[in-house]
């Protein structure tokens, strides 16, 4: 708020000379107002919302009221140490804890988001070389088939990328990885089950390979949904790994608030983790800023810390059970694919895990394209799966059902996808207009990127 102090420092010129025309309504009208915005926004309060690669899973109420706890919504971080012990505990704890899942001896809870723990890890990486004097290590190699921000976050950390091929079977070929490690290779970055859903069997050979070519193995955490509690990236041979609390530990994501992504890594590594650390000591806990090695603070404070009460009560309540989110997550994903198999195929033979990858071009629908088909699912209360990714498959389609969906709502999902092949073998025509029930009809995506209009103006401007 600018009270008169804070207006005194502004130049005469930059201040304003009339009140700023910012809309005015009473509460039961702004109550509306939202409650219509979220009618017309799909969520998981109104039905499934198959997003690959996102996974998209219900999250549990308690996870919001613990968050709420005045101890923890109230905290500032700039408290006194003596003053937020409880508030250390949970995060010293949840460290703990996603070591013990991955297999990772460290933890650090600063990074904001799964692209964020990405380049945190590769700038650990970086200085891992760096300290052992090895400063030609330039390249990260990553398989084609890789999420977006893999590419992304080497190029922010000035690394070039090196794509390695996928085998027939969409798990990476061994013999293309070989040929692309070299003395230049800083790491090899991969996730496991791969953005296809197939679990990367030769990974302890990946490992070996990355190892001996003097490179890191990095895991991209994001899938971790289909392993949580059955396998770890440690046991298989990573070296630092990002997890995405917003995907497999329930916090909210996407409009729903804030992520985190946390990055863990092997004992060698531990000196570069991001500081302060958390330090627990005699019956207490500080925070260490000491720490000469570290590549520094990655955000301000400790991390989206709201997010990491929501991740430490959803891991809390499953206790040693947390393997059932994973066995359920696969279980939903095989049974929704051999529902959909009849009517679109799928990308690949081999046996999917969380997610998995169908596509158009086999339907006998004339013309039919992947879009069409997702657009039309709007129209049916359905949310569409990930569509033209990963960009190796044609006209894909990627469903990620997640564990928290029940067999009724698979089965009207698969139900709703013959019941649009069937009408669009009728009548191609009509999909291509879809959605015809949504709020917005069918966009023109190129004008909406290249033009984006996002401010708000008064009607009589
Ligand atoms: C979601 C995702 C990411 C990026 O995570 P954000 O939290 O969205 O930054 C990286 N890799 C894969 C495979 C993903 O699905």
């Amino acid at each position: 708020m600018d009270g008169p102090g804070l207006a005194a420092t502004l130049p005469d010129d930059q201040r304003r000379r009339r009140p700023a025309r910012l809309p005015s309504v009473s509460e039961p009208e702004l109550a509306r107002h939202f409650g219509r915005l979220a009618r017309r926004t799909h969520n998981l309060q109104q039905g499934i919302y198959p997003l690959g690669s996102c996974t998209m899973k219900y999250n549990p109420a308690v996870n919001e009221e613990m968050a709420q706890l005045e101890g923890f919504a109230g905290c500032h971080p700039y408290q006194p140490e003596a003053t937020i012990q409880g508030a250390l505990e949970l995060m010293w704890t949840l460290e703990r804890w996603l070591g013990t899942i991955t297999g990772m001896d460290a933890f650090s809870l600063q990074p904001a988001a799964g692209a964020h723990g990405e380049w945190t890890g590769l700038r650990m990486i970086q200085a891992w070389h760096a300290a052992s004097g090895d400063l030609t290590r330039t390249e990260v190699v990553i398989p084609d088939s890789a999420h977006g921000t893999n590419p992304a976050s080497a190029a922010q950390c000035g690394l070039a990328v090196v794509t390695v091929r996928s085998g027939a079977d969409g798990t990476v070929d061994l013999e293309d990885l070989v040929r692309r490690l070299s003395p230049r290779t800083a790491a090899v970055m991969l996730t496991n089950p791969n953005t296809l859903g197939i679990f990367e069997r030769e990974i302890a050979t990946v490992a070996r390979l990355a190892h001996a070519a003097g490179a890191l193995l990095y895991y991209d955490g994001a899938n971790l949904n289909a392993l949580v509690g059955m396998a770890r990236p440690g046991d298989m041979g990573f070296d630092i790994v990002h997890l995405n609390l917003h995907k497999t530990f329930s916090t909210p994501h996407g409009g729903g608030g804030p992520g985190a992504g946390p990055v863990g890594v092997r004992a060698r590594l531990e000196p570069f983790l991001p500081t302060p650390r958390i330090e627990r000591e005699g019956g207490g806990y500080r925070l260490d800023e000491d720490r000469p090695r570290s590549i520094g603070k990655v955000r301000s404070f400790y991390g989206n810390f709201g997010m990491l009460v929501r991740a430490y009560c959803y891991i809390r309540a499953y206790g040693d059970g947390i393997a059932q989110v994973a066995q359920d997550a696969v279980l939903t994903s095989r049974y929704l694919r051999h529902r959909l198999a009849p009517a679109l195929g799928t990308a690949l033979a081999s046996d999917s895990f969380h997610e998995f990858v169908a596509t158009t071009t086999r339907s006998t629908a004339p013309r039919l394209r992947a879009l069409d088909l997702a657009k039309r699912m709007i129209d049916f209360g359905i949310y569409p799966p990930t569509v033209y990714f990963p960009t190796t498959v044609p006209e894909a389609l990627m469903f990620e059902p997640t564990e928290t969906e029940s067999r009724a709502a698979l089965d009207d999902l698969a139900e709703v996808v013959t019941a649009i092949l069937d009408e669009a073998a009728a009548d191609p025509e009509r999909l291509h207009m879809a959605p015809e029930q949504a709020p917005v009809g069918r966009v023109d995506e190129v004008s909406a990127a290249r033009h984006p209009e996002v401010r708000w103006w008064p009607a009589d401007r």
